[in-house]
């Protein structure tokens, strides 16, 4: 099961690929956070139980999901900055 944490701390900050996700152990259970780009990047986390998991992109569905989230948020910057004018 896999949950986002998100904090939007301001639009110029936002990058989806820093974005936490929250996944278990799959030994001990332990909640181990790791960023989207960890997942893209299919690296491997380890817990403090010494166990090693594998973060496997299933289809390169994150990475994809990244450019275009990344995207949506370029065009709502630009739309933003239009109306500041
Ligand atoms: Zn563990």
């Amino acid at each position: 099961m896999i949950h986002f944490h998100r904090e939007i701390k301001g639009i110029e900050m936002i990058d989806i690929s820093k974005e936490k996700v929250s996944i278990s152990c799959p030994d001990c259970k332990r909640v181990i956070k790791v960023t989207i780009a960890q997942i893209s990047k299919q690296e491997a986390v380890g817990c403090t139980c010494g166990q090693s998991i594998q973060l496997v992109d299933d289809k390169g569905s994150n990475k994809k999901a990244i450019k275009d989230i990344n995207k949506s948020f370029k065009d709502l910057e630009k739309t933003i900055k239009k109306f500041g004018k």
